[in-house]
């Protein structure tokens, strides 16, 4: 089925979780929130391990996450799509956008760039291109907009909130913005859900899938899970791996954190079912993060 086909058909989701360590309730919060929206219309459902950075992710992190949906039953579409062997498909989409122009070479050190790139090297001839050097993508849309489910219009403007961004790094490593990108549309994703953490990156990849003339999928941010402190629960911060021993416990927490009510059943499969039926994004909490407790 080639690519238009399958996003005529319908729904296509994703989860896609970087392996940088065992999954916890925040991830799991994503995984059950996309895969409830996706089973709720019919659609498919698929996995995508973004394990692209072999200094910071792990082969047993991957599994890890692999044996944890499992047990959660939270059952994906088809193989499982590995970012590691799709290196070729990244190469070739630089290849065309080297073509149309939309790439150039940057030297920038990251001390020397600020949190939305100024464009430092866009007009700068780089002679010598055996020194270490980035790619980076030229944004060249003044103001993105686009209509989240959940938040309503975002807007974006270029300076102020997207600076060209890496996709290739200095040491070679093809960077998340562009694997990314290139995956939604080989995958046929018509919907993305996930953590509020990554709005920011939202335009960048609006203007990627623009480039490479794709039309970009709906998206849905959901508020990320936070910490007592107030800090996003994340695997860089130590958040404590879910147990599958209470993995009935764990759908139960992650159903009441998106404020879906009233939820039966006694087996993960069971409040599985009973969550797709009632499944309404509106009655998931309009913030960009939140701790369990409130
Ligand atoms: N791999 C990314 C992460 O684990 C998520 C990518 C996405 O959902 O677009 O944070």
């Amino acid at each position: 089925m080639d690519i238009l086909t399958k996003r005529e058909t319908g729904y296509v989701g994703r989860f896609a979780p970087s392996p940088t360590g065992p999954l916890h309730f925040g991830s799991l919060v994503a995984a059950v929130a996309s895969y409830l929206d996706a089973r709720s219309q019919q659609g498919s459902w698929h996995l995508r391990i973004e394990d692209l950075d072999p200094t910071r992710e792990s082969a047993s992190a991957a599994n890890n996450i692999i044996q944890q949906l499992e047990l959660h039953g939270l059952n994906w579409d088809g193989d499982i799509l590995y970012q590691s062997e799709r290196l070729d498909s990244y190469e070739q989409a630089r290849d065309q956008l080297t073509l149309h122009e939309h790439l150039y070479p940057c030297i920038c050190t990251r001390k020397e760039t600020d949190r939305v790139y100024s464009g430092r090297c866009l007009n700068k001839a780089i002679g010598d291109l055996s020194q270490p050097h980035s790619l980076r993508f030229h944004i060249s849309e003044s103001e993105l907009t686009i209509q989240d489910r959940l938040f309503g219009q975002l807007q974006w403007t270029k300076h102020r909130d997207m600076g060209d961004f890496i996709v290739r790094r200095k040491d070679g490593l093809d960077a998340y913005q562009l694997a990314v990108v290139v995956d939604d549309i080989h995958q046929g994703i018509t919907d993305i859900l996930r953590g509020a953490d990554l709005i920011h990156s939202t335009p960048l990849q609006v203007s990627l899938f623009k480039a490479l003339r794709e039309p970009h999928p709906r998206y849905c941010h959901i508020p990320v899970v936070l910490a007592t402190d107030g800090r996003k629960l994340s695997k860089q911060a130590f958040a404590e791996p879910i147990s599958s021993g209470t993995a009935v416990e764990n759908i139960r927490r992650v159903l009441n954190f998106l404020n879906q009510k009233n939820i039966q059943g006694k087996s993960v499969n069971e409040l599985l079912r009973n969550a797709t039926i009632t499944w309404n994004i509106d009655r998931i909490p309009k913030l960009r993060g939140r701790s369990e407790k409130t």
